[in-house]
């Protein structure tokens, strides 16, 4: 397969179907040797089962594995670290990957209990997770999703699981776009396969599962996600990790140079709608380098108030107090009105916790319109 090649493949038959695209990719003849150490990477970010559309399908990385095996792959690991805010081990047990792992003699490595290693690369000093250090060949298998802060979460990003929780912390402190592109830069990921089968459009953590039933599989992890861009309809602009991991010479946002092809024919994929969703809700927020896990719950909280009807009445007391809902890491040590996480607790009202859980924020900001005692709060209050 070359390195411009993205292969499709549609249908519910996910486990098969991921033996077919590798087939057809002839992933075999890429891995050096079949002693060599493999490692594949899903997206466990949180427990959550893979059809509410955050996390990596079993039965992909059954596939994945079949196919090794039956290639004569001896050494197969698996490797990830949910987000900061959960346990790995809850979403290895929710999404069903402790039984994956019995059943093919897998072992997980949990990659929050790895010790870090520093690592140099292009002039960025990284921190990366030991076990990183024992893999000759990285399959990386993301799902293909919306990010509140990022847009776009796929190859490059899922490589964030490989990093301890402190760095994951650091990389928001600065910017997540700069060091999402050198930690590819730090890590090379070999091969991709792509859970393109439900991920949500808006959060990184699920929900709104947008039901598309496709695998792809690639080499070039800028390219897949210059691809990813433009299937959930935005423009490779508006995601700077792209650039920055081309000027790294990690791959292309030439999407003129990819080919892609889908197995068994068909018509190529239109671009989803984007919902707009996070956009209309961030209006609400004010954050300052937050956390995927503390900004990805405030998002769908404040999307069960609007559900309820009280985004309106929160958008009034925001504005009446002349403030936003601040969030992140810029905020520590300081005071302010309104705030989410114990990043904020210098505030004069914050929702405790680190993170705080989405029911944990959605419950005090409803307690907070609640007891605002606003005039256009009741009928929406007492409708819920
Ligand atoms: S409270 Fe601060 S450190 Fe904790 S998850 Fe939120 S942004 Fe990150």
């Amino acid at each position: 397969m070359k390195r411009s090649e993205i292969l499709k493949i549609y249908g519910t038959e996910y486990r098969e179907n991921t033996i077919r695209l590798l087939e057809e990719a002839d992933l075999i003849s890429l891995i050096p040797d079949r002693n060599c150490r493999i490692a594949v990477k899903p997206n466990l970010v949180s427990p959550s089962p893979a059809s509410f559309g955050a996390t990596t399908h079993t039965e992909v990385v059954s596939g994945i594995i079949e196919y090794l095996q039956s290639h004569g792959c001896t050494s197969i690991t698996l490797m990830e670290g949910s987000w900061v805010g959960d346990r790995t081990q809850d979403a290895v047990e929710t999404c069903g990957y402790d039984t994956l792992c019995r059943k093919y003699h897998a072992p997980f490595i949990d990659t929050q209990k790895e010790p870090a290693v520093s690592r140099s690369c292009k002039g960025m000093e990284l921190k990366i997770c030991r076990c990183v250090q024992d893999v000759d060949f990285l399959i990386n298998v993301p799902v293909m999703k919306g990010h509140c802060q990022t847009k776009v979460t796929c190859a490059l990003k899922n490589l964030k699981g490989l990093i301890p929780n402190q760095e994951k912390r650091r990389f928001h402190a600065m910017g997540l776009h700069k060091p999402i592109a050198y930690l590819n830069a730090a890590i090379r990921q070999d091969f991709i396969v792509v859970d393109h089968i439900c991920g949500d459009l808006d959060f990184e953590d699920g929900g709104n599962p947008v039901v598309r039933n496709c695998i792809m599989a690639a080499r070039d992890p800028v390219l897949t996600d210059s691809y990813a861009a433009y299937l959930m309809g935005y423009d490779k602009t508006e995601i700077p990790y792209l650039q920055l991991a081309e000027d790294l010479g990690i791959g292309t946002t030439d999407l003129e140079k990819a080919e892609v092809r889908i197995l068994g024919g068909g018509e190529q994929e239109k671009p989803l709608p984007k919902s707009g969703k996070v956009v209309e809700l961030s209006d609400a927020v004010y954050e300052v380098e937050s956390c995927s896990a503390c900004y990805g719950y405030l998002l769908p909280a404040l999307d069960r108030l609007k559900q309820e009807g009280l985004l309106e009445p929160l958008m009034k007391i925001l504005g009446e107090s002349d403030t936003r809902l601040c969030i992140g890491q810029g905020f520590r040590g300081k005071n302010g009105k309104l705030g989410i996480g114990s990043c904020t607790s210098g505030f004069d009202w914050s929702v405790k916790g680190c993170p705080p859980t989405e029911t944990e924020i959605f419950l005090k900001l409803k307690e907070l319109i609640q007891s605002s005692g606003h005039p256009e709060c009741g009928s929406a209050v007492r409708n819920c």
